[in-house]
């Protein structure tokens, strides 16, 4: 099976040039000027950019909250993923029931991706509790493809202190990612417990009781716990507000290594006004949506490089089923919205075409920078022979709306509905076949495959 994309202007994370791509058995085998090959199948790209397949690795398909259930199971997920350029996700998996070892989710997340993934897919795994026995399984998750690990320092598995430094000093040893769920759990606690007695219970205050100091003491906190560690790897997940971009800014002119920090579109675009609409309750996640200076500051931490990553946390509930749960008491309400098909859309509308980032910048963001972090490198998230031919074309000068009609997520709803987007997705191609044009999925079910992904040195 052999294809060339023609004519495209191709985009990595520090070039640009207009070339051919010739793709043989799923990878890139060369690149260069008037390409040609017999029997080769064409795509003609004139016009258009070609960038990486982009890797999603915060998203939580199929995760069961105990009150209710994400509303993407790996099939609508991946392929709602697919649809907007995302060709490798890196899926948080769930809490399961207390006590379990870390393989336990392993062997329960295998059997919900295999036969339903339409994109490649790795797991994170998640520490519900730190002893001996999942300290020593960290090292065996890493050797079956797994080196990174989850910690929440809120919600009921949240972490101590002491938890957290054990395990980023065992991951600073295996060359592994822990990532980490920053919000201040007892001052969250504390003030949801306080709105809710004085019966503010709109979706605005589930807003109010995670403010962004909240998050950024936890980010803080952290930060000084992998230093004390000797720079262990830490990544920061969703980061949502200026206050934790300064924190991970300090933390770097201190001389710290090993720091990585992501954000997700709804951080960059929406604000907490969206809590004051009739339908507030679809933006309920947490941390929250902040304020127009909070984005500000973050496309500016992710146009200077501050911000390596932008993931989604997609998490879908029904507007009109599991949200409504919350309908008359916002802490009711199951956290989490959708975006996986949304990002490369948005980064490009709002962050490329309006200047806030240029195109390399967008690549390296979405595509390269979570490839290199999480150990998908270099099969995934870059154009180079040899690397997995995942690519996106994408007309830049095509325009279209967001609607919940045009999505193919599960959910009944898009956080965006009625946006004007700049640039549209022509192609997908996962390792060199086809899999969406022009927004129909054209895969098939269950074609994605496990990635063992590798330690970071
Ligand atoms: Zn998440």
């Amino acid at each position: 099976m052999k294809t060339i994309i023609k004519n495209g202007h191709i985009f990595t994370e520090s070039e640009d040039y207009q070339a051919d791509i010739l793709i043989r058995d799923g990878k890139i085998t060369c690149i260069g000027q008037k390409l040609s090959e017999e029997g080769a199948k064409i795509i003609d790209a004139e016009g258009c950019y070609v960038l990486p397949g982009a890797v999603d690795v915060h998203t939580h398909m199929d995760l069961d909250v105990g009150i209710s259930r994400a509303v993407d199971d790996f099939y609508d997920g991946t392929v709602a993923a697919a649809c907007g350029g995302t060709t490798a996700i890196v899926d948080h998996m769930a809490f399961g029931p207390a006590g379990v070892p870390l393989h336990h989710q392993f062997e329960v997340y295998k059997k919900l991706a295999e036969g339903k993934a339409v994109v490649d897919y790795g797991f994170h795994g998640t520490a519900q509790y730190v002893d001996e026995g999942i300290l020593n399984e960290l090292e065996e998750m890493a050797s079956d493809g797994i080196p990174s690990v989850k910690a929440y320092l809120t919600y009921g598995f949240k972490l101590n202190d002491a938890d957290v430094l054990r395990i980023l000093e065992k991951m600073k040893e295996i060359g592994g990612v822990t990532a980490f769920h920053c919000e201040n759990h007892d001052v969250v606690e504390y003030l949801r417990k306080k709105y809710k007695d004085e019966g503010r219970t709109a979706p605005l205050y589930h807003a109010k009781s995670r403010p962004n100091l909240a998050e950024a003491e936890a980010v803080e906190r952290v930060l000084k716990l992998a230093r004390m560690a000797g720079d262990a790897p830490v990544y920061i997940v969703h980061l949502s507000c200026k206050e934790s971009l300064e924190a991970v800014r300090d933390a770097r002119r201190h001389g710290q290594k090993n720091i990585f920090a992501e954000t997700c579109p709804q951080y960059l675009i929406l604000t907490e006004e969206c809590y004051r609409r009739e339908d507030g309750l679809k933006y309920v996640m947490s941390p929250p949506l902040r304020t127009r200076q909070d984005c500000e500051a973050l496309w500016e931490g992710l146009a200077d490089g501050s911000i390596q990553v932008v993931a989604t946390d997609h998490c879908p509930f029904n507007y009109g089923k599991e949200k409504q749960m919350g309908i008359d008491d916002f802490t009711a309400c199951p956290n989490g919205a959708p975006g996986v098909e949304e990002r490369l859309m948005l980064l490009f509308s709002e962050g490329v075409a309006k200047g806030r980032i240029t195109m390399n910048r967008l690549v390296g963001a979405l595509c390269t920078e979570p490839s290199r972090i999480y150990g998908l490198y270099p099969e995934k998230g870059l154009i180079r022979p040899g690397a997995d031919a995942d690519l996106v074309i994408m007309d830049p000068k095509g325009s279209s709306r967001l609607t919940h009609e045009r999505m193919h997520s599960a959910v009944d709803y898009t956080a965006y509905e009625g946006m004007r987007i700049l640039g549209e997705i022509r192609h997908v191609l996962l390792r060199g076949s086809e899999i969406v044009r022009d927004n129909r999925f054209l895969g098939e079910k269950g074609s994605g495959r496990f990635i063992r992904r590798n330690t970071l040195y």
